[in-house]
This record gives C-alpha cells, sequence and structure tokens, in this order.
C-alpha cells in the first residue's frame, strides 16, 4: 500500500528506484560497494572474523568457572549456534555477492531483516533472541573493524549484478559526512535519511552529488524495507513508499521535465555572468575533494569559492593526513582548476562533522564547543602543518586561504602568527611556496557584528550562511526536531549579511556568500540586491542560480531588498515578488 513520509528537501529533482537500506547498528560500520573480483576476499574477510568469534565465544565457554549460572552457559551456546545458523549465513554471503556490499553492510543489512522478524514473534522468549543475535553480530562487526579492509574501492558505475539497471535509493537512519562521501561516486539516485537538517553536512553532501535527497523523514528506515520501490521527490521533501502506478506515472513525467530543463541550463555554461544592468557576478564552487574540480569546471564556475578540507581528514580512524598528503591534496585541487582560484578552508571539524567516533562522543554542546578555528588553535602542530602544507600548494596556482568560525581578536591574532611561523619553517627548510590571500569566514554574529575589525587583518570575508543562522537563532542545524524553526531569512540573519555586505563594499575588499543561501535561486534577487556580487555554491546549483542573475537589474533589486530587510516577514515579500 503507498505511504508517504514528509521530511525536508535537500536537493532537488525526482528518484524513483529500490530501497537499499543501510543498516543502523549500535557500532558504527562502513557501507561501501566492492568491485565483483574482490567478492571471494570479503568473503573470506568475513569467514575469519566469524572464526575469530568463534575461538573467543569457545574461550569464554572454556574459561568459565564452576559455578556460573546455566543462563550464562546456555547464552553462549545460542551464540555459537547463531554464528553457525545456515541460513543466516547464506543471506548474508548473499548481500556480498549480488549486491556487492561489503562485508560490515552485508551483515547488518540481514541483522535488520531477521530484527524485524524477531519483533513480529508472539513468543516473548523468541522474540529475546534477537538481544542474542545482535549481541553476537556486535562482536564479528568489532573483529571486521580490526581487519579492515583496504580503503573503500571505488562503486561501480551502474546497477549491482544480478540486479538489472534498475535504479537504487539509499535509505538510512542517519549517514555521517564521511559515509556520504563514500557513497559519492555510487550507483545510489537518490537518498533519504531520518535524521538531519536542511543544512546539516550530510546534506550538503547529498546536495553536491546532485541527486535527489530527503533528510529528516523520521520514520523512513522503520517504514520501507529493503527492495521497495521508493520515490524521492527532492523538491517537496516526501518519499512515497510502494507508489501506485498513476502515481508512479506522475513522478515519470515530472523527471522528463527535469532532464529537458537541465538540458536547457547546460547552454548557459559559457554566457558571461552578468545582470541586465551590466553587473559582473562571480560564481564559485565549493568543494569537498579535489576531484570536485572537475564538476566546477563542467558548469564553468570561476575558481573555487569554499574547499571544505576538513572532508580530508574524516573517517581516518586517527590516523590524520601529514603535510605530504595534505599537500598532495591541495595541489591537485590548484592544478585542477587551470590558473582559477581555489579558496582552500582550514580544517572545520566538529559539530555534526567528527574527526571519528571518539571526537563524535567527546563533547557536551559540539556545536558550541572545539570547532573549526577554535580546535585548530588548540593543536597548533596539526594547523602548522595544515598551513605549510596549503602554502606549498599555493607555489602552484592562486590560493585564498580561509579560516573558519572565528570570533575574537585574540584568535585573529594567533592566526595569523601561526600562519607568519609555517611560512618561516618553510624559509627555513628552503621549501617553495605561493602567495595567499588571506581571508576570514562570518559564521558568527559576534563576527557579523565586529567586521570592522575583521576588514582591517583580512583580505577577504566569506559569509557561511548555515553557521551564521545556526548562531544567530540558536537552532542546531543538523536537529530535525528544531528545522521547522531554521530560517536563514530570518530578519536578524538578514540584518547581520547585510551588514556584513555593506561594510566590505565600503572597504572595497570583497565578501562572498558561501553558506547554502549562494546556491538557492529563491535567493539570489535579494542577495543582489543587498550587494552581494561573489556567490559560492556547489556546482549542481550553479547554472540555475546564473540564470536567475542574467534576468537580474540590481538597480531595481537594491531598493527592494532594503524593504525585505526592514520586514517582520521577509519570506512572505519574497514569495510575493
Ligand atoms: C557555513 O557555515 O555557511 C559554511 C559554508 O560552512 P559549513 O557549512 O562547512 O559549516
Ligand atoms: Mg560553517
Amino acid at each position: 500500500m503507498t505511504h508517504t513520509i514528509q521530511g525536508l528537501p535537500v536537493a532537488r529533482g525526482v528518484a524513483i528506484g529500490r530501497a537499499v537500506l543501510a543498516s543502523s547498528s549500535r557500532v558504527e560500520v562502513p557501507h561501501y560497494f566492492i568491485q565483483p573480483g574482490q567478492v571471494p576476499a570479503e568473503l573470506a574477510r568475513m569467514g575469519a572474523a566469524r572464526d575469530a568469534v568463534k575461538a573467543e565465544l569457545q574461550r569464554l565457554q572454556a574459561d568459565m568457572p564452576k559455578d556460573t549460572p546455566p543462563e550464562l552457559a546456555a547464552m553462549l551456546d545460542v551464540h555459537l549456534m547463531l554464528l553457525h545458523d545456515e541460513v543466516l549465513g547464506a543471506e548474508i554471503r548473499r548481500w556480498v555477492k549480488e549486491r556487492l556490499y561489503n562485508a560490515e553492510w552485508a551483515i547488518t543489512t540481514q541483522l535488520e531483516i531477521v530484527s524485524r522478524q524477531f519483533d513480529e514473534m508472539e513468543d516473548p522468549y523468541l522474540r529475546e533472541r534477537k538481544a542474542d543475535l545482535e549481541q553476537v553480530v556486535e562482536r564479528v562487526l568489532r573483529h571486521l573493524k580490526g581487519a579492515p579492509a583496504p580503503v573503500a574501492p571505488p562503486a561501480p558505475g551502474r546497477g549491482a549484478p544480478g540486479q538489472d539497471d534498475t535504479p537504487l535509493v539509499l535509505v538510512a537512519h542517519d549517514l555521517s559526512p564521511a559515509d556520504m562521501l563514500l557513497f559519492k561516486k555510487s550507483v545510489f539516485a537518490g537518498f533519504v535519511t531520518d535524521l538531519g537538517g536542511k543544512t546539516s553536512h550530510t546534506a550538503i553532501v547529498a546536495r553536491s552529488m546532485d541527486i535527489p535527497a530527503v533528510v529528516g523523514a523520521r520514520t523512513a528506515s522503520h517504514v520501507v524495507r529493503q527492495d521497495d520501490w521508493v520515490i524521492i521527490d527532492g523538491d517537496a521533501g516526501v518519499v512515497i513508499v510502494d507508489p501506485d502506478p498513476p502515481l508512479l506515472q506522475t513522478y515519470r513525467a515530472r523527471q522528463r521535465q527535469a532532464a529537458q530543463e537541465r538540458g536547457r541550463l547546460a547552454k548557459l555554461k559559457n554566457t558571461p555572468c552578468v545582470t541586465q544592468d551590466g553587473q559582473r557576478i562571480e560564481l564559485l564552487a565549493n568543494i569537498e575533494q579535489p576531484a570536485d574540480a572537475d564538476a566546477a569546471l563542467a558548469v564553468g564556475a570561476v575558481g573555487v569559492g569554499l574547499f571544505r578540507t576538513e572532508f580530508l581528514f574524516m573517517g581516518r580512524q586517527h590516523k590524520l593526513p601529514d603535510e605530504e598528503e595534505q599537500y598532495a591534496a591541495y595541489r591537485a585541487a590548484v592544478e585542477g582548476m587551470h590558473g582559477l582560484p581555489v579558496t582552500i578552508r582550514t580544517i572545520d571539524v566538529g559539530a555534526d562533522k567528527p574527526l571519528d567516533e571518539r571526537h563524535a562522543a567527546a563533547h557536551l554542546n559540539p556545536a558550541l564547543g572545539l570547532r573549526a578555528i577554535r580546535w585548530s588553535l588548540a593543536e597548533p602542530e596539526m594547523f602548522l602543518t595544515q598551513l605549510r602544507a596549503i602554502l606549498r600548494a599555493a607555489a602552484h596556482g592562486r590560493v585564498n586561504l580561509l579560516v573558519p568560525m572565528l570570533a575574537h581578536a585574540r584568535e585573529i591574532r594567533q592566526t595569523l602568527a601561526l600562519l607568519a611561523q609555517a611560512r618561516a619553517q618553510l624559509d627555513a627548510r628552503a621549501q617553495a611556496y605561493g602567495p595567499v590571500q588571506v581571508g576570514a569566514m562570518i559564521e558568527v554574529p559576534a563576527a557579523a557584528l565586529c567586521v570592522r575589525m575583521f576588514l582591517r587583518h583580512f583580505d577577504f570575508l566569506s559569509i557561511g550562511t548555515n553557521d551564521l543562522t545556526q548562531y544567530t537563532l540558536a537552532i542546531d542545524r543538523a536537529d530535525e526536531a528544531v528545522a521547522h524553526l531554521y530560517d536563514p531569512l530570518h530578519p536578524a540573519v538578514l540584518q547581520l549579511l547585510a551588514h556584513t555586505l555593506a561594510e566590505g563594499l565600503a572597504q572595497h575588499k570583497p565578501v562572498s556568500v558561501c553558506g547554502e543561501m549562494a546556491g538557492d535561486t529563491a535567493m539570489t534577487r535579494l542577495l543582489l540586491g543587498l550587494g552581494l556580487r561573489h556567490f559560492s555554491m556547489h556546482p549542481s546549483q550553479i547554472l540555475a542560480v546564473k540564470q536567475e542573475i542574467l534576468q537580474a537589474d540590481t538597480r531595481r533589486l537594491a531598493p527592494w531588498a532594503q524593504t525585505v530587510l526592514q520586514s517582520d516577514d521577509p519570506a512572505a515579500l519574497l514569495a510575493s515578488a
């Protein structure tokens, strides 16, 4: 029966496909596709983990003191039995062989299926066996973690074998930004998660993949089952499970229209980005990995306005990239842009971008804690390593260095002093490096209010409207429970934005917006009216925003933007304009 789930739209368009459930096991597991040739090795890895758990359980049995309660001994028997359950094992191997899931994903997928069967059982004794199964699975997963596969191989470019070319859509309770990166080049036609807000980093990576996505869909991972047909309506933020044929037809027609629209937009790639009244507007790309430079160039971006370097650092299990690895990555991005400028932001971990599980658990209130520049200043050796790598990459092209989340004069001084120290270290090593323009993100209200101080110290500014909204309104941007209050059009956010732009203009220093607002076509005219001339966004949004800009006249938009700014309800004015 058709079932509709409301969530938050994060990436536009319609995806129709069969559901693939990413498990939400208590142990965090990686999800990726293996290559067909890797199936035997993956099965062997799984077998070795199972054998290790068997040995572990047998050791426990052997070491059991005489007075051990019989229930405990029986429990170990049950665990050993589950470990060798033929049906279970065959089903798990099927996910590896037919769908090319990695071992952890295959195991947790089957665990979820079996758990649901347990939940439906009448007999309380049998129902409770679910906990045993979970415990055995956790043991196996821990062993797999100790024997990780080589770095996740690239996903196959098409549907999994044995499955024809039916598109697949991913449904998960939650996905970390690091997980999303693994899926970036994967087969999925769309994403749904139970958790997350519109500007959570998971949503941001989904958007960069230019495939329909819905987050904050609360119950999706419970309602949807493996292989269900699912429609993801990324425009309305709706997920439709098991749609009836007329509905399916309607959505297929919408997919065709969207493809035509994309074809029309593609023609704008080489059109100069100038408004009706002759204002030249710069459209820059936000990227997460050096390889994203290709997508930026493909849509005619004139540079990278935000390279979120933290994605190089995430999911590395305490082994942070060293200077050489970082230098190679930054240099690849710089060279990939063929002489166009690349704005490299120093690491912004914390909040919804934890470095690893330990980091995620360590903080009381991560969004207000040791995040971004605060973390960098607390780890000066790590920060100096990154600064040296960026300076060295600047020898290969135009590089701007951008610092996230500054608020205090003291932080500005410390940052600039460390930058000078990084240069001195490279001088001492006689190592080549290049000049950089240095900029600050304005993403804390304190920074926006004291923007003159920032303009005295920096060559340019970039407004991070995602965090500026989060911190102005005290709304966790990743929390779907308060997502209805997250509003970049709140008058307070707009005033901070307008103030920052006006001060930058007065000091003749470039100010860009690199938050999600810059790529939202509903905001383009307002931002132009407020004086924005440098937009940075995911490549996938660039052509649609360009279309808006080509039709705009800033002479008319400027006075209108002032009325919006004075209004109690800017969203209503935008909707009626
Ligand atoms: C922002 O806060 O708007 C921004 C661009 O930074 P991030 O989304 O990476 O926090
Ligand atoms: Mg930010």
